[in-house]
């Protein structure tokens, strides 16, 4: 059973998961901080390395109706966030294909340059 290569990111703000501190995502990929998530605040990026996805499914959220995904730790398997697969309103589509990261289950890495 061999261990997956995980990816890394090349940039000085990489945010990781709490539990094992793989790569989840970078500050070039953030687009917002202002967004709910199950257990406080969440952050939309548009890529996410490391992670794997669960099945879709039809979920209403705060701003209206979406078929989201579960996205978990690839490494350590802990629920992170979720992944936009489609967005019903029209002025959310801009979602659609990002990712959210949940605040409380990400640490923030900063490379001194
Ligand atoms: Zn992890």
């Amino acid at each position: 059973m061999g261990r997956e290569f995980q990816e890394y990111f090349e940039c000085s703000q990489i945010y990781a998961c709490e539990i094992c501190r793989a790569h989840l995502s970078s500050h070039s990929q953030l687009i917002s901080k202002a967004f709910s998530g199950r257990d406080g605040r969440a952050f939309l990026f548009k890529t996410v390395i490391n992670g794997k996805l669960g099945d879709p499914e039809e979920q209403t959220l705060l701003s209206g109706l979406y078929i989201i995904r579960d996205l978990y730790c690839k490494s350590c398997d802990l629920l992170i966030g979720w992944k936009y697969d489609k967005a019903y309103t029209n002025n959310q589509k801009y979602k659609e294909g990002k990712f959210i990261l949940e605040r409380y289950h990400i640490v923030k890495i900063e490379w001194d340059k």
